[in-house]
């Protein structure tokens, strides 16, 4: 007989595997469905661990060292002979981070008693869970009393450029390119297609990224995404707005790209391209046709805001159901759903979910934008302070990019914070407590931040929304 499980989770991902470990600590039974096979291996985390934030991360790190030994160091009187690299050593390199944390997800969940089936889960109706084990032995079918699905994503492929591993290729292949190649294209100007265009520009290619929409990064504050745009041209990244890829063709081992921008038809032959023109959620296979689950029209499972599905006790998290698709944000609804099943109130905050692109500077915000504030009729008061003149910045040689703050003009009230620049990504962590805290902007003001410091820029910012930092010439004041 089938093992008698309260909790079973489809999707051992971020989302799933925090899932299935909370719910263990609350004492439930539970087994982590989870099929990937990764390097001929089965292994949990997901594409985030496999094929996602951590690969492209390893990248970013030995590519940023590359480029910034090659021009940094220099300034700082270091002399470094001819600096080369070997991509072989930084791809193995980056396998054995990746096997470093899938390994330590499988140690976690068996640490906490959790059961990982290996191999394919499907709902069925009344909450039954179809196991089919990768190694080919006999189907079960277990009869969980709750259910989590938390599937994931998977790339959106269009037809004008059809991946084909070996010209054209998608996130996953372009991590696990074997040489770099001398031009790349990329198609799709969003955060994976610009970390990943850094991470083979650093290295050497000459990389032009076409992005159908004529702005950069819309969803973020419009000061954030100007300055961005700058900084990352002045890099080198060619960035060609208003530029949809009509066709490719691959001929003599290149792939040429045709292109309408603003309205005039043009081709750009590459060695190699990569898709990057977003995710879509992943359910193949996951659900019988009577499992009772509800669908949106973009193929997410519908859920509400505690990510409950239209079957009692069958939940829905991560990629696989709206709102971003971001690891944290995975993580957060696993454990919700897990304490709502616990008869805890648990709600995650959708207002405070940060938003990184880890380029360099990095890239980062939490909250509300000027614009998206001014959209939703709130009258806005920002302040803005650049590294240009935060000593910490200056000392480290990395005085590119701000930190700036939206707030609400009448009450005082932080709305959001936008940053560029070193190390933003933990810096907004700073915003997102504080918007947590429902603090105003005087709080901060009101803060001692340690000097020298990068943080000191986020105390500065705060100070010129009412004209009052003390390291900038301020025309409004208070
Ligand atoms: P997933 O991580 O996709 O995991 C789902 C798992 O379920 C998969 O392993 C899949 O094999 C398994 N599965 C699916 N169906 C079944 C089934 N029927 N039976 C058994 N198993 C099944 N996010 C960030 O927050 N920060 C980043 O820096 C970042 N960088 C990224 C870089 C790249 C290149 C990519 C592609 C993504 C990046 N993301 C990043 C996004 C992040 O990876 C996802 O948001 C996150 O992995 C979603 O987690 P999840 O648990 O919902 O699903
Ligand atoms: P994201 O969803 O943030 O990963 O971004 C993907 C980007 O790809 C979006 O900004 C799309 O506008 C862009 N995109 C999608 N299709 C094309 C295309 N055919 N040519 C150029 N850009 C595209």
């Amino acid at each position: 007989m089938a093992q008698q499980y309260d909790l079973v989770v489809i999707g051992g991902g971020p989302g799933g595997y925090e899932a299935a470990i909370r719910a263990a600590q609350l004492g439930y039974k539970v087994a982590c469905i989870e099929k990937r096979i990764h390097n001929g291996k089965p292994s949990m985390g997901g594409t985030c661990l496999n094929v996602g934030c951590i690969p492209s991360k390893a990248l970013l790190d030995s590519s940023h060292r590359y480029e910034s030994t090659q021009h940094d160091l220099q300034a700082h009187g270091i002399g470094t002979g001819d600096v080369s690299i070997d991509i072989a050593t930084m791809q193995a390199r980056k396998t054995k981070v990746v096997e470093q944390l899938t390994g330590g997800v499988a140690q976690l969940l068996k640490g906490n008693g959790i059961d990982w089936l290996q191999g394919t889960g499907k709902l069925l109706a009344g909450k039954k869970v179809e196991f089919i084990p990768l190694n080919g032995d006999e189907a079960q079918t277990l009869e969980p009393n709750y259910v989590i699905l938390a599937s994931g994503s998977v790339p959106v492929n269009i037809p004008v450029a059809p991946v084909d591993e070996a010209l054209i290729v998608d996130s996953t292949g372009a991590l696990a390119f074997d040489q770099v190649p001398a031009t790349l294209g990329v198609i799709g100007a969003g955060v994976i297609g610009l970390e990943l265009g850094s991470v083979w520009r650093r290295l050497g290619s000459q990389v032009v990224i076409f992005e159908a929409l004529d702005s950069f990064l819309p969803m973020a504050d419009k000061a954030l995404a100007k300055e961005t745009q700058k900084v990352l041209t002045k890099q080198g990244l060619d960035i060609r707005l208003n530029a949809k890829v009509t066709a490719t063709e691959t001929k003599d081992g290149k792939v040429t790209v045709k292109y309408n921008q603003a309205g005039e038809d043009k081709e750009q032959t590459f060695d190699k391209l990569i898709v990057c023109v977003g995710r879509k959620p992943y359910a193949e296979g996951l659900l019988s046709d009577d499992a009772g689950i509800t669908l949106t029209e973009r193929g997410f499972v519908q859920v509400d805001d505690q990510c409950k599905t239209s079957v009692d006790g069958v939940y829905a998290i991560g990629d696989l159901v709206r709102g971003p698709m971001l690891a944290h944000k995975a993580m957060e609804e696993g454990v919700m759903a897990v304490e709502r099943i616990h008869g805890h109130a648990a709600q995650v905050n959708y207002d405070t979910i940060i938003s990184v692109i880890y380029t360099f500077p990095e890239v980062a915000w939490v909250g509300l934008s000027e614009e998206a504030a001014k959209e939703k009729g709130i009258e806005v008061k920002t302040g803005q302070f650049p590294f240009a003149v935060n000593g910490r910045a200056l000392a480290a040689g990395e005085p590119a990019g701000f930190v700036k703050f939206v707030a609400d003009a009448k009450t005082d009230r932080l709305l959001g914070m936008h940053v560029l620049g070193s190390g933003a990504g933990d810096m907004v962590h700073q915003g997102m407590i504080a918007l947590e805290f429902v603090s105003s902007v005087e709080d901060l003001q009101l803060m001692t931040f340690a000097h020298p410091t990068l943080s000191e820029a986020v105390h500065e910012a705060a100070l010129s929304v009412d004209g009052r930092a003390i390291h900038a010439i301020q025309r409004k004041r208070k």
